[in-house]
């Protein structure tokens, strides 16, 4: 290895393959039709993968991680005489309430735990009000990685006629999202997650009939949805200002591989497998889930921390070994989480679970 390369046990950025490496080795140059092709290639082959057409929806690339598409779609759709109801059940909710607060967005945050997928007969009573113009939720909120029932919420907020902003960010490429007949108008995901690329572009599904209305609505240039889309379709794919090029050459080759491997239902069904083998092991070194299992996506998997564990010495065990998991501790739980989404196969899960066991096994023979 030229580098201290580890094993990230992460839900994103996440490990990548060698040739979505190998597809930045190069110098791309953007005002080029090559580039114009790259774009409009990874435009279709998304739309594709989510169930959905150019017709219905369009796909537009945003430079930045994933919370700048969630922060563009937020303040390029919800005109000031309009508000948004959060259905919130974790850190990422709450982070769509701060961009809402910032950006003087009018909106009314609807709060659940985190640990539990969002109730559905709970919310109907909120969505439905007359007030209320666009409803915003997490698919799978990778706080404590719960799955949210995005066919069972989608369904309720059809049925009230609100337009939907659905973050899928850690979920798009590892769930099968039919954007199309669920009727999603703001669909929002990121290169470096179930996709596999490398960070540095957020993916927004727009319905068309949805943002072609959306004109001026924005307070901020560079964040415009709105502009962003008329330029992409415009322009033959081409972006306002500077673009990720070798992140979009990444993600091309990401993509690719994705649909060569057998697609997204294949990949849920590996993220399922890899999964189950460490909940297996997990369980049997004495680790306790925070979220019920059927409750619980298949990309990120959270434990308890039993009593007298040392979290950070665990860490830091598990890293010198190459493997890195999950650090950031969440809010009001001691919990840890080990993620199992990127280039990782089950050899690599079986080191990191015999590493895990090791540490343990030491752990439990001091006490
Ligand atoms: C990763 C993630 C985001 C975006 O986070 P960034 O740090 O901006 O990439 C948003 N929502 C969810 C559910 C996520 O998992």
């Amino acid at each position: 290895m030229l580098y201290d390369q580890k094993l990230l046990f992460t839900p994103g950025p996440l490990t990548t393959s060698a040739s979505v490496k190998q597809a930045m080795m190069k110098d791309i140059g953007t005002r080029d039709t090559a580039f114009n092709d790259l774009v409009q290639s990874i435009r279709g082959k998304l739309l594709t993968l989510g169930q959905t057409d150019a017709y219905t929806h369009s796909v537009v690339l945003l430079q930045g991680s994933g919370t700048y598409g969630v922060e563009s779609v937020l303040s390029s759709t919800i005109a000031p005489t309009g508000k948004v109801l959060i259905l919130e059940n974790g850190a990422y909710g709450k982070r769509m309430a701060e961009i809402c607060e910032k950006a003087h967005i009018p909106f009314e945050k609807k709060s659940f735990s985190m640990i539990r997928s969002l109730p559905l007969d709970e919310i109907e009573e909120d969505i439905c009000k007359h007030d209320i113009t666009h409803v915003a939720f997490v698919h799978c909120e990778t706080t404590a990685g719960v799955m949210n029932d995005l066919e069972g919420i989608m369904n309720i907020i059809n049925k009230h006629k609100k337009i939907s902003i659905v973050d899928a960010m850690s979920s798009f490429g590892g769930f099968p999202i039919p954007i199309k007949a669920l009727d999603i108008d703001y669909l929002i995901t990121s290169s470096n997650k179930c996709l596999h690329g490398v960070p540095g572009v957020a993916l927004i599904f727009a319905k068309k009939e949805t943002i072609g209305s959306c004109k001026g609505i924005c307070r901020s240039l560079s964040l415009d949805l709105y502009e962003q889309y008329r330029y992409m379709e415009e322009q033959n794919g081409a972006f306002r200002f500077t673009s990720p090029t070798q992140v979009l050459a990444a993600l091309e080759t990401a993509i690719d591989e994705l649909i060569h491997t057998g697609g997204i239902e294949k990949r849920h069904q590996t993220y399922a497998g890899l999964q189950k083998s460490i909940q297996k092991e997990m369980e049997a070194l004495g680790f306790q889930t925070l979220v019920k299992l059927k409750e619980q996506s298949v990309i990120i998997t959270t434990y308890v921390i039993p009593e007298h564990f040392d979290f950070c010495d665990f860490y830091e065990y598990m890293k010198a070994h190459g493997f890195l998991l999950y650090s950031g501790k969440l809010p009001s739980y001691d919990a840890f989480r080990i993620g199992n989404i990127g280039e990782i196969t089950q050899e690599d899960v079986n080191a990191m679970l015999a590493c895990a066991a090791s540490y343990v096994k030491e752990w439990s023979a001091c006490r």
